[in-house]
Protein backbone atom coordinates (compact mmCIF):
# COMPACT_ATOMS: atom_id res chain seq x y z
CA UNK A 1 0.00 0.00 0.00
CA UNK A 2 1.33 3.74 -0.94
CA UNK A 3 1.62 5.67 2.16
CA UNK A 4 -0.75 8.98 1.86
CA UNK A 5 1.61 11.93 1.30
CA UNK A 6 2.03 14.29 4.77
CA UNK A 7 0.08 17.80 3.66
CA UNK A 8 2.42 20.57 2.56
CA UNK A 9 3.31 22.39 5.59
CA UNK A 10 2.37 25.91 5.53
CA UNK A 11 3.31 28.87 7.01
CA UNK A 12 1.50 29.96 10.27
CA UNK A 13 2.49 33.51 10.74
CA UNK A 14 -0.54 35.82 9.41
CA UNK A 15 -0.78 37.33 6.06
CA UNK A 16 0.77 40.93 6.33
CA UNK A 17 3.04 40.99 2.58
CA UNK A 18 0.42 40.23 -0.21
CA UNK A 19 2.47 39.74 -3.60
CA UNK A 20 0.54 40.21 -7.06
CA UNK A 21 2.89 38.35 -9.85
CA UNK A 22 1.52 40.25 -13.12
CA UNK A 23 -0.47 42.88 -14.48
CA UNK A 24 -2.39 41.64 -16.82
CA UNK A 25 -6.52 41.75 -16.29
CA UNK A 26 -6.24 39.39 -13.36
CA UNK A 27 -3.59 40.67 -11.27
CA UNK A 28 -5.47 44.31 -11.43
CA UNK A 29 -8.70 42.66 -10.48
CA UNK A 30 -7.36 40.92 -7.36
CA UNK A 31 -4.93 43.93 -6.41
CA UNK A 32 -8.43 45.95 -6.56
CA UNK A 33 -10.38 43.97 -5.02
CA UNK A 34 -8.06 43.08 -1.89
CA UNK A 35 -6.70 46.76 -1.57
CA UNK A 36 -10.30 47.85 -1.52
CA UNK A 37 -11.62 45.60 1.50
CA UNK A 38 -8.14 44.91 3.43
CA UNK A 39 -5.72 47.57 1.69
CA UNK A 40 -5.34 49.35 5.18
CA UNK A 41 -4.40 45.64 6.78
CA UNK A 42 -1.85 45.18 4.30
CA UNK A 43 1.33 45.80 1.70
CA UNK A 44 -0.10 45.08 -1.36
CA UNK A 45 2.80 45.41 -4.39
CA UNK A 46 1.93 43.85 -7.78
CA UNK A 47 5.17 43.17 -10.47
CA UNK A 48 4.59 43.66 -14.19
CA UNK A 49 6.91 43.72 -17.13
CA UNK A 50 6.13 45.86 -19.39
CA UNK A 51 8.48 44.14 -22.04
CA UNK A 52 6.50 40.61 -21.77
CA UNK A 53 2.97 42.45 -21.78
CA UNK A 54 -0.46 41.32 -21.25
CA UNK A 55 -2.63 38.98 -23.20
CA UNK A 56 -4.34 42.06 -24.96
CA UNK A 57 -7.56 40.08 -25.21
CA UNK A 58 -11.11 39.48 -23.41
CA UNK A 59 -13.05 42.23 -23.78
CA UNK A 60 -16.59 40.83 -23.62
CA UNK A 61 -18.38 40.21 -19.83
CA UNK A 62 -21.48 39.19 -18.24
CA UNK A 63 -23.48 40.79 -15.84
CA UNK A 64 -21.98 39.03 -12.56
CA UNK A 65 -19.35 42.44 -13.79
CA UNK A 66 -21.82 44.61 -12.20
CA UNK A 67 -21.57 42.55 -8.97
CA UNK A 68 -17.72 43.09 -8.65
CA UNK A 69 -18.18 46.69 -9.58
CA UNK A 70 -20.63 47.35 -6.73
CA UNK A 71 -17.96 45.49 -4.35
CA UNK A 72 -15.30 48.12 -5.03
CA UNK A 73 -17.75 50.74 -5.18
CA UNK A 74 -16.65 51.89 -9.05
CA UNK A 75 -19.16 54.69 -10.74
CA UNK A 76 -20.60 52.38 -14.01
CA UNK A 77 -20.40 55.56 -15.96
CA UNK A 78 -16.90 56.43 -15.05
CA UNK A 79 -16.11 53.05 -15.63
CA UNK A 80 -17.58 53.14 -18.97
CA UNK A 81 -16.47 56.11 -20.11
CA UNK A 82 -12.96 55.18 -19.20
CA UNK A 83 -12.85 51.79 -21.04
CA UNK A 84 -14.74 52.48 -23.67
CA UNK A 85 -17.49 50.30 -23.13
CA UNK A 86 -20.68 49.73 -24.48
CA UNK A 87 -23.71 46.85 -23.25
CA UNK A 88 -24.23 43.14 -24.00
CA UNK A 89 -27.17 41.64 -23.73
CA UNK A 90 -26.41 38.73 -24.53
CA UNK A 91 -23.91 36.42 -27.91
CA UNK A 92 -25.72 35.89 -31.11
CA UNK A 93 -24.62 32.15 -31.89
CA UNK A 94 -24.65 31.90 -36.04
CA UNK A 95 -24.54 28.45 -37.60
CA UNK A 96 -23.88 26.34 -34.63
CA UNK A 97 -27.09 24.45 -34.90
CA UNK A 98 -26.57 23.99 -38.44
CA UNK A 99 -24.90 26.23 -40.59
CA UNK A 100 -27.79 28.71 -41.48
CA UNK A 101 -29.41 28.96 -37.97
CA UNK A 102 -28.83 31.66 -35.62
CA UNK A 103 -29.88 32.06 -31.99
CA UNK A 104 -29.37 34.21 -28.95
CA UNK A 105 -28.20 33.37 -25.47
CA UNK A 106 -29.38 36.34 -23.55
CA UNK A 107 -28.96 37.39 -20.24
CA UNK A 108 -31.84 37.43 -18.00
CA UNK A 109 -34.98 35.09 -17.69
CA UNK A 110 -37.63 34.02 -19.90
CA UNK A 111 -41.16 34.18 -19.50
CA UNK A 112 -42.62 33.52 -15.62
CA UNK A 113 -41.79 30.12 -14.21
CA UNK A 114 -44.25 28.31 -11.49
CA UNK A 115 -42.65 26.66 -8.50
CA UNK A 116 -43.43 23.65 -9.95
CA UNK A 117 -42.42 23.85 -14.23
CA UNK A 118 -40.19 26.37 -15.51
CA UNK A 119 -41.57 28.55 -18.38
CA UNK A 120 -40.30 26.31 -20.45
CA UNK A 121 -43.33 23.57 -20.01
CA UNK A 122 -45.92 26.39 -20.99
CA UNK A 123 -44.32 27.43 -23.60
CA UNK A 124 -43.97 23.71 -25.15
CA UNK A 125 -47.52 23.29 -24.46
CA UNK A 126 -48.53 26.78 -25.98
CA UNK A 127 -46.50 25.54 -29.16
CA UNK A 128 -48.05 22.43 -29.10
CA UNK A 129 -51.78 23.90 -29.48
CA UNK A 130 -50.22 27.13 -32.24
CA UNK A 131 -50.65 29.56 -29.45
CA UNK A 132 -47.17 30.39 -28.52
CA UNK A 133 -44.44 31.93 -30.58
CA UNK A 134 -40.48 31.47 -30.80
CA UNK A 135 -39.23 31.10 -27.12
CA UNK A 136 -37.07 33.87 -27.55
CA UNK A 137 -39.99 36.52 -27.61
CA UNK A 138 -40.77 36.00 -23.96
CA UNK A 139 -37.05 37.29 -22.98
CA UNK A 140 -36.89 41.04 -22.45
CA UNK A 141 -33.07 41.09 -22.96
CA UNK A 142 -33.26 39.21 -26.21
CA UNK A 143 -35.78 41.07 -27.65
CA UNK A 144 -34.09 44.44 -26.76
CA UNK A 145 -30.74 42.59 -28.16
CA UNK A 146 -33.26 42.03 -31.34
CA UNK A 147 -33.84 45.40 -31.78
CA UNK A 148 -30.52 46.71 -30.53
CA UNK A 149 -32.05 48.88 -27.59
CA UNK A 150 -31.35 49.32 -24.27
CA UNK A 151 -31.95 51.42 -21.28
CA UNK A 152 -31.29 50.75 -17.87
CA UNK A 153 -34.73 49.97 -16.25
CA UNK A 154 -35.84 50.93 -12.79
CA UNK A 155 -35.41 47.71 -9.82
CA UNK A 156 -32.52 45.49 -12.09
CA UNK A 157 -35.40 45.48 -14.24
CA UNK A 158 -32.64 44.05 -16.80
CA UNK A 159 -30.23 42.22 -16.95
CA UNK A 160 -26.90 43.27 -18.72
CA UNK A 161 -22.80 42.78 -18.76
CA UNK A 162 -20.21 44.93 -21.04
CA UNK A 163 -18.31 44.70 -23.74
CA UNK A 164 -14.68 47.04 -22.79
CA UNK A 165 -11.10 47.85 -24.12
CA UNK A 166 -8.92 45.23 -21.81
CA UNK A 167 -6.16 47.33 -22.30
CA UNK A 168 -7.87 50.08 -20.73
CA UNK A 169 -9.66 48.18 -18.17
CA UNK A 170 -6.33 47.23 -16.98
CA UNK A 171 -4.98 51.25 -16.92
CA UNK A 172 -8.44 52.15 -15.00
CA UNK A 173 -7.99 49.32 -12.24
CA UNK A 174 -4.67 50.32 -12.47
CA UNK A 175 -5.39 53.87 -11.13
CA UNK A 176 -8.28 52.59 -8.39
CA UNK A 177 -5.85 49.93 -6.53
CA UNK A 178 -2.61 52.43 -6.46
CA UNK A 179 -5.68 54.78 -4.80
CA UNK A 180 -6.00 51.78 -2.22
CA UNK A 181 -1.96 51.77 -1.69
CA UNK A 182 -1.35 49.16 -3.62
CA UNK A 183 2.82 50.04 -5.22
CA UNK A 184 3.18 48.74 -8.55
CA UNK A 185 6.89 47.54 -9.38
CA UNK A 186 8.33 47.26 -12.85
CA UNK A 187 10.62 44.30 -13.43
CA UNK A 188 10.81 40.93 -14.96
CA UNK A 189 11.08 38.04 -12.66
CA UNK A 190 13.89 35.95 -13.39
CA UNK A 191 13.18 33.83 -10.21
CA UNK A 192 11.15 32.56 -7.24
CA UNK A 193 12.68 32.07 -4.16
CA UNK A 194 11.93 29.37 -1.52
CA UNK A 195 11.67 28.94 2.39
CA UNK A 196 13.58 25.99 3.50
CA UNK A 197 10.19 24.77 4.06
CA UNK A 198 8.75 24.88 0.09
CA UNK A 199 6.84 27.63 0.39
CA UNK A 200 7.71 31.05 -1.66
CA UNK A 201 9.67 33.49 0.10
CA UNK A 202 10.12 35.72 -2.88
CA UNK A 203 10.52 36.79 -6.24
CA UNK A 204 13.36 38.00 -7.58
CA UNK A 205 13.44 40.75 -10.36
CA UNK A 206 16.14 40.59 -12.82
CA UNK A 207 17.88 43.57 -11.36
CA UNK A 208 18.15 41.43 -8.60
CA UNK A 209 16.29 43.35 -5.93
CA UNK A 210 13.88 40.71 -4.37
CA UNK A 211 9.88 41.22 -3.22
CA UNK A 212 9.04 38.84 -0.37
CA UNK A 213 5.92 38.34 1.11
CA UNK A 214 3.35 36.26 2.33
CA UNK A 215 0.80 35.33 0.61
CA UNK A 216 1.68 35.07 -3.63
CA UNK A 217 -0.79 35.69 -6.22
CA UNK A 218 0.12 33.94 -9.70
CA UNK A 219 -2.00 35.90 -12.49
CA UNK A 220 1.28 35.96 -14.45
CA UNK A 221 -0.97 34.58 -17.40
CA UNK A 222 -0.38 31.23 -19.21
CA UNK A 223 3.40 31.19 -18.32
CA UNK A 224 2.41 30.38 -14.81
CA UNK A 225 6.18 31.80 -13.36
CA UNK A 226 4.90 30.58 -9.47
CA UNK A 227 2.30 28.18 -9.59
CA UNK A 228 3.14 25.58 -12.62
CA UNK A 229 6.74 26.88 -13.09
CA UNK A 230 8.04 26.87 -9.43
CA UNK A 231 5.83 24.67 -7.39
CA UNK A 232 5.34 22.24 -10.70
CA UNK A 233 1.87 22.24 -10.15
CA UNK A 234 0.34 19.67 -13.25
CA UNK A 235 -2.30 20.96 -15.93
CA UNK A 236 -5.28 19.16 -16.69
CA UNK A 237 -5.79 18.69 -20.70
CA UNK A 238 -9.46 18.92 -21.61
CA UNK A 239 -8.48 19.42 -25.58
CA UNK A 240 -10.50 15.78 -26.27
CA UNK A 241 -13.69 18.07 -25.13
CA UNK A 242 -12.38 21.63 -26.48
CA UNK A 243 -10.57 20.47 -29.24
CA UNK A 244 -9.98 24.92 -29.92
CA UNK A 245 -6.12 25.50 -29.03
CA UNK A 246 -5.71 28.65 -30.96
CA UNK A 247 -6.62 31.74 -31.36
CA UNK A 248 -6.33 35.33 -33.71
CA UNK A 249 -6.88 38.70 -32.25
CA UNK A 250 -7.04 41.95 -34.26
CA UNK A 251 -9.19 45.09 -34.06
CA UNK A 252 -11.32 46.83 -36.63
CA UNK A 253 -11.97 50.74 -36.94
CA UNK A 254 -16.16 50.87 -36.00
CA UNK A 255 -18.36 51.03 -39.41
CA UNK A 256 -21.81 50.73 -37.91
CA UNK A 257 -23.48 51.09 -34.59
CA UNK A 258 -22.84 49.10 -32.15
CA UNK A 259 -24.80 46.00 -31.22
CA UNK A 260 -25.74 45.45 -27.78
CA UNK A 261 -24.96 41.44 -28.34
CA UNK A 262 -21.17 39.34 -29.22
CA UNK A 263 -21.65 37.64 -32.23
CA UNK A 264 -19.91 34.25 -32.23
CA UNK A 265 -19.71 32.95 -35.98
CA UNK A 266 -18.90 29.07 -36.27
CA UNK A 267 -16.84 28.28 -38.98
CA UNK A 268 -15.99 24.76 -40.43
CA UNK A 269 -12.90 24.61 -37.37
CA UNK A 270 -14.14 27.06 -34.83
CA UNK A 271 -15.84 30.22 -34.16
CA UNK A 272 -15.06 33.68 -34.84
CA UNK A 273 -16.24 36.66 -31.93
CA UNK A 274 -17.16 39.80 -33.26
CA UNK A 275 -17.17 42.79 -30.34
CA UNK A 276 -18.16 45.79 -30.76
CA UNK A 277 -17.05 48.68 -28.43
CA UNK A 278 -17.30 52.39 -29.06
CA UNK A 279 -14.28 53.34 -30.17
CA UNK A 280 -13.66 50.40 -32.37
CA UNK A 281 -14.62 46.29 -32.65
CA UNK A 282 -12.12 43.46 -31.35
CA UNK A 283 -12.49 40.07 -33.87
CA UNK A 284 -11.01 37.02 -33.60
CA UNK A 285 -11.03 33.40 -34.15
CA UNK A 286 -10.65 30.39 -32.03
CA UNK A 287 -10.00 27.31 -33.92
CA UNK A 288 -8.40 24.07 -33.46
CA UNK A 289 -4.82 23.17 -34.97
CA UNK A 290 -6.43 19.62 -35.17
CA UNK A 291 -8.87 20.40 -37.83
CA UNK A 292 -7.34 23.73 -39.87
CA UNK A 293 -3.82 25.77 -40.15
CA UNK A 294 -3.24 29.51 -39.24
CA UNK A 295 -3.39 30.46 -42.95
CA UNK A 296 -6.94 29.29 -42.86
CA UNK A 297 -8.03 30.63 -39.99
CA UNK A 298 -6.44 33.97 -40.82
CA UNK A 299 -7.82 34.25 -44.52
CA UNK A 300 -11.28 33.39 -43.08
CA UNK A 301 -11.23 36.11 -40.44
CA UNK A 302 -9.90 38.95 -42.56
CA UNK A 303 -12.50 37.80 -44.93
CA UNK A 304 -15.15 38.45 -42.24
CA UNK A 305 -14.38 41.84 -41.10
CA UNK A 306 -15.59 45.19 -41.64
CA UNK A 307 -13.35 48.22 -41.37
CA UNK A 308 -9.74 49.19 -41.59
CA UNK A 309 -7.62 46.67 -39.59
CA UNK A 310 -5.87 48.80 -36.92
CA UNK A 311 -3.63 46.07 -34.93
CA UNK A 312 -1.67 43.11 -36.46
CA UNK A 313 -2.80 39.93 -36.25
CA UNK A 314 -0.80 36.99 -33.75
CA UNK A 315 -1.57 33.93 -32.80
CA UNK A 316 -2.28 32.89 -29.58
CA UNK A 317 -1.86 29.59 -28.39
CA UNK A 318 -3.81 27.93 -25.30
CA UNK A 319 -4.36 24.76 -23.52
CA UNK A 320 -8.01 24.18 -22.66
CA UNK A 321 -7.57 23.01 -19.28
CA UNK A 322 -6.86 23.71 -15.59
CA UNK A 323 -4.16 23.22 -13.54
CA UNK A 324 -4.46 19.92 -10.91
CA UNK A 325 -5.38 22.65 -8.43
CA UNK A 326 -5.30 26.59 -8.63
CA UNK A 327 -3.77 26.72 -4.44
CA UNK A 328 -1.06 25.32 -3.10
CA UNK A 329 0.96 26.41 -0.18
CA UNK A 330 1.32 30.17 0.17
CA UNK A 331 0.23 30.17 -3.89
CA UNK A 332 -2.81 30.83 -5.61
CA UNK A 333 -3.24 31.19 -9.15
CA UNK A 334 -5.85 33.65 -10.74
CA UNK A 335 -6.53 34.26 -14.48
CA UNK A 336 -4.59 32.35 -17.63
CA UNK A 337 -2.01 31.13 -14.66
CA UNK A 338 -4.79 28.71 -13.27
CA UNK A 339 -6.14 27.39 -16.78
CA UNK A 340 -8.02 28.54 -19.52
CA UNK A 341 -11.37 27.90 -21.38
CA UNK A 342 -12.29 29.11 -24.59
CA UNK A 343 -13.97 32.62 -24.57
CA UNK A 344 -17.34 31.64 -26.02
CA UNK A 345 -19.24 32.16 -23.14
CA UNK A 346 -17.35 35.36 -21.81
CA UNK A 347 -16.31 33.90 -18.60
CA UNK A 348 -12.02 34.25 -17.47
CA UNK A 349 -13.19 37.83 -16.13
CA UNK A 350 -16.04 36.14 -14.11
CA UNK A 351 -13.53 33.12 -13.02
CA UNK A 352 -11.36 35.90 -12.34
CA UNK A 353 -14.15 37.71 -9.99
CA UNK A 354 -14.98 34.68 -8.39
CA UNK A 355 -11.11 33.82 -7.42
CA UNK A 356 -10.98 37.62 -5.80
CA UNK A 357 -14.39 37.13 -3.70
CA UNK A 358 -13.36 33.53 -2.60
CA UNK A 359 -10.02 34.72 -1.29
CA UNK A 360 -11.53 37.53 0.04
CA UNK A 361 -14.25 35.36 1.91
CA UNK A 362 -11.08 32.49 2.74
CA UNK A 363 -8.90 35.06 3.58
CA UNK A 364 -6.19 34.21 6.52
CA UNK A 365 -5.92 35.86 9.93
CA UNK A 366 -3.67 33.78 11.35
CA UNK A 367 -1.89 32.00 8.17
CA UNK A 368 -2.49 30.02 5.51
CA UNK A 369 -4.49 26.56 6.73
CA UNK A 370 -5.11 23.74 4.47
CA UNK A 371 -8.17 23.74 4.96
CA UNK A 372 -8.85 26.61 3.14
CA UNK A 373 -6.79 25.90 0.71
CA UNK A 374 -8.97 22.41 0.35
CA UNK A 375 -11.93 24.66 0.11
CA UNK A 376 -10.86 27.23 -1.92
CA UNK A 377 -9.64 24.36 -4.70
CA UNK A 378 -12.83 22.51 -4.32
CA UNK A 379 -15.12 25.21 -4.81
CA UNK A 380 -13.03 26.74 -7.93
CA UNK A 381 -12.94 23.16 -9.78
CA UNK A 382 -16.81 22.56 -9.59
CA UNK A 383 -17.63 25.95 -11.19
CA UNK A 384 -15.16 25.14 -13.81
CA UNK A 385 -16.38 21.88 -14.58
CA UNK A 386 -19.87 23.26 -14.89
CA UNK A 387 -18.77 26.45 -16.84
CA UNK A 388 -16.83 23.60 -19.15
CA UNK A 389 -20.13 21.49 -19.43
CA UNK A 390 -21.70 24.42 -20.72
CA UNK A 391 -19.15 25.34 -23.44
CA UNK A 392 -19.36 21.57 -24.62
CA UNK A 393 -22.98 21.56 -24.80
CA UNK A 394 -22.31 24.15 -28.46
CA UNK A 395 -20.13 22.00 -29.82
CA UNK A 396 -21.52 18.73 -28.78
CA UNK A 397 -25.48 19.16 -29.49
CA UNK A 398 -25.77 20.59 -32.64
CA UNK A 399 -25.90 19.02 -36.90
CA UNK A 400 -23.73 20.56 -38.94
CA UNK A 401 -22.26 17.71 -41.17
CA UNK A 402 -20.42 20.28 -43.11
CA UNK A 403 -16.66 19.34 -41.47
CA UNK A 404 -14.82 16.50 -39.64
CA UNK A 405 -14.82 18.87 -36.28
CA UNK A 406 -18.48 18.90 -36.44
CA UNK A 407 -18.86 15.65 -37.23
CA UNK A 408 -16.40 14.57 -34.37
CA UNK A 409 -17.44 16.12 -31.84
CA UNK A 410 -21.11 15.61 -32.03
CA UNK A 411 -20.30 11.73 -31.58
CA UNK A 412 -18.01 12.50 -28.82
CA UNK A 413 -18.21 11.05 -25.22
CA UNK A 414 -19.33 14.09 -23.03
CA UNK A 415 -18.32 14.32 -19.44
CA UNK A 416 -21.46 12.25 -17.25
CA UNK A 417 -22.44 15.32 -16.02
CA UNK A 418 -23.25 16.95 -18.92
CA UNK A 419 -24.54 13.76 -20.47
CA UNK A 420 -27.18 13.84 -17.61
CA UNK A 421 -28.31 17.28 -17.73
CA UNK A 422 -29.07 16.49 -21.51
CA UNK A 423 -30.77 13.37 -20.77
CA UNK A 424 -32.71 15.24 -18.42
CA UNK A 425 -33.59 17.97 -20.42
CA UNK A 426 -34.41 15.91 -23.43
CA UNK A 427 -36.83 13.25 -21.79
CA UNK A 428 -38.78 15.57 -18.99
CA UNK A 429 -38.11 19.28 -20.41
CA UNK A 430 -36.47 19.71 -16.88
CA UNK A 431 -33.06 21.55 -15.48
CA UNK A 432 -32.30 22.37 -12.35
CA UNK A 433 -29.56 24.94 -11.40
CA UNK A 434 -26.81 23.67 -8.55
CA UNK A 435 -24.97 25.41 -5.66
CA UNK A 436 -21.67 27.02 -6.89
CA UNK A 437 -23.24 27.24 -10.85
CA UNK A 438 -22.77 29.90 -12.75
CA UNK A 439 -25.13 29.49 -15.46
CA UNK A 440 -28.98 29.74 -14.67
CA UNK A 441 -31.81 27.26 -15.59
CA UNK A 442 -32.40 30.03 -18.77
CA UNK A 443 -29.04 30.11 -20.20
CA UNK A 444 -29.21 25.92 -20.30
CA UNK A 445 -32.54 26.22 -21.83
CA UNK A 446 -31.85 29.08 -24.48
CA UNK A 447 -28.32 26.77 -25.59
CA UNK A 448 -30.24 23.49 -25.53
CA UNK A 449 -33.09 24.69 -27.49
CA UNK A 450 -31.24 26.94 -29.64
CA UNK A 451 -28.79 24.00 -30.60
CA UNK A 452 -31.91 22.20 -31.56
CA UNK A 453 -32.52 19.89 -28.40
CA UNK A 454 -36.53 19.79 -27.66
CA UNK A 455 -37.66 17.83 -24.97
CA UNK A 456 -40.03 15.24 -25.31
CA UNK A 457 -42.37 16.37 -22.75
CA UNK A 458 -43.50 18.81 -20.56
CA UNK A 459 -44.76 19.46 -16.92
CA UNK A 460 -48.39 17.94 -16.47
CA UNK A 461 -48.83 21.30 -14.88
CA UNK A 462 -48.76 22.79 -18.33
CA UNK A 463 -52.17 20.93 -19.00
CA UNK A 464 -53.88 22.40 -16.32
CA UNK A 465 -54.52 25.65 -18.78
CA UNK A 466 -57.12 26.04 -20.87
CA UNK A 467 -56.38 27.49 -24.34
CA UNK A 468 -57.41 30.82 -23.68
CA UNK A 469 -55.90 30.83 -20.17
CA UNK A 470 -52.34 29.57 -22.08
CA UNK A 471 -52.90 32.19 -24.63
CA UNK A 472 -53.79 35.05 -21.78
CA UNK A 473 -51.19 33.95 -20.33
CA UNK A 474 -48.00 33.89 -22.81
CA UNK A 475 -49.53 36.44 -24.57
CA UNK A 476 -49.40 38.92 -21.84
CA UNK A 477 -45.59 38.30 -21.23
CA UNK A 478 -44.94 39.02 -24.58
CA UNK A 479 -47.25 42.55 -25.23
CA UNK A 480 -45.69 44.03 -21.76
CA UNK A 481 -41.88 42.63 -22.97
CA UNK A 482 -42.73 44.42 -26.34
CA UNK A 483 -44.33 47.33 -24.89
CA UNK A 484 -41.22 47.84 -22.79
CA UNK A 485 -38.44 47.50 -25.28
CA UNK A 486 -40.36 50.18 -27.78
CA UNK A 487 -39.87 52.71 -25.21
CA UNK A 488 -36.24 51.85 -25.45
CA UNK A 489 -34.04 54.05 -27.12
CA UNK A 490 -31.31 52.17 -29.57
CA UNK A 491 -28.26 51.23 -27.54
CA UNK A 492 -25.89 53.46 -30.05
CA UNK A 493 -27.83 56.77 -28.79
CA UNK A 494 -28.49 55.27 -25.16
CA UNK A 495 -24.76 54.94 -24.47
CA UNK A 496 -23.45 58.44 -26.37
CA UNK A 497 -25.73 59.99 -23.75
CA UNK A 498 -25.18 57.69 -20.56
CA UNK A 499 -21.03 57.38 -20.64
CA UNK A 500 -19.76 58.77 -23.92
CA UNK A 501 -15.67 57.37 -24.17
CA UNK A 502 -13.33 59.39 -22.64
P1 LIG B 1 -2.07 38.22 -19.06
O1 LIG B 1 -2.91 39.26 -19.67
O2 LIG B 1 -1.24 37.38 -19.95
O3 LIG B 1 -1.12 38.95 -18.01
C1 LIG B 1 0.03 38.35 -17.50
C2 LIG B 1 0.84 39.38 -16.74
O4 LIG B 1 1.95 38.73 -16.14
C3 LIG B 1 1.39 40.50 -17.59
O5 LIG B 1 1.34 41.72 -16.88
C4 LIG B 1 2.85 40.10 -17.78
O6 LIG B 1 3.68 41.20 -18.00
C5 LIG B 1 3.12 39.44 -16.43
N1 LIG B 1 4.25 38.52 -16.45
C6 LIG B 1 4.31 37.29 -17.02
N2 LIG B 1 5.55 36.75 -16.81
C7 LIG B 1 6.24 37.66 -16.08
C8 LIG B 1 7.56 37.71 -15.56
N3 LIG B 1 8.43 36.71 -15.74
N4 LIG B 1 7.93 38.81 -14.88
C9 LIG B 1 7.08 39.83 -14.68
N5 LIG B 1 5.82 39.85 -15.15
C10 LIG B 1 5.41 38.78 -15.85
N6 LIG B 1 -12.09 36.56 -21.10
C11 LIG B 1 -13.32 37.06 -20.95
O7 LIG B 1 -13.83 37.15 -19.85
N7 LIG B 1 -14.01 37.49 -22.05
C12 LIG B 1 -13.53 37.38 -23.30
O8 LIG B 1 -14.18 37.79 -24.25
C13 LIG B 1 -12.26 36.78 -23.47
N8 LIG B 1 -11.72 36.63 -24.70
C14 LIG B 1 -10.51 36.01 -24.82
C15 LIG B 1 -10.00 35.72 -26.09
C16 LIG B 1 -8.80 35.03 -26.22
C17 LIG B 1 -8.28 34.69 -27.57
C18 LIG B 1 -8.05 34.68 -25.07
C19 LIG B 1 -6.74 33.97 -25.19
C20 LIG B 1 -8.54 34.98 -23.82
C21 LIG B 1 -9.77 35.62 -23.68
N9 LIG B 1 -10.30 35.88 -22.43
C22 LIG B 1 -11.56 36.40 -22.31
C23 LIG B 1 -9.53 35.62 -21.25
C24 LIG B 1 -8.90 36.91 -20.76
O9 LIG B 1 -8.17 37.52 -21.80
C25 LIG B 1 -7.98 36.61 -19.61
O10 LIG B 1 -8.64 35.82 -18.68
C26 LIG B 1 -7.61 37.88 -18.94
O11 LIG B 1 -7.08 38.77 -19.86
C27 LIG B 1 -6.62 37.62 -17.85
O12 LIG B 1 -5.35 37.43 -18.34
P2 LIG B 1 -4.21 37.36 -17.28
O13 LIG B 1 -4.17 38.63 -16.53
O14 LIG B 1 -4.36 36.12 -16.50
O15 LIG B 1 -2.89 37.17 -18.17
Amino acid sequence: MTPTPPAPSVPRQPVRRVVIAGGGTAGWMMAACIAKHLGKQLDIRLVESDEIGTVGVGEATIPTMLTFHQLLGLDEREFMAATQATIKLGIQFEGWRDRDATYIHAFGSTGIDHWTAGFQHFWMKGRERGLASDYGDYCLELRAAQQHRFAHLPGDGINYAFHLDASLYGAFLRRFSEGFGVRRIEGRIAEVLLRPDGDLRALKLQDGSEIEGDLFVDCTGMRSVLLGQTLGVGYQDWSHWLPCDSAIALQTASVRDAVPYTRAIAHPWGWQWQIPLQHRVGNGVVFSSRYTDDDTARAALLGNIEGEVLTPHRVIRFKPGQRDVVWRRNCVAVGLASGFLEPLESTSIHLIQRSAIRLLQMFPKEGIRQSDIDEYNAQMRHELEHIRDFIVLHYHLQQRTDSPMWRDLREMPVPASLRHRLDLFRETGRVFRGPNELFTENSWIQVMLGQGLMPEQHHPTADLMSDRELAGFLGGIKTRIDQTVQQMPGHQQYIARYAPGT
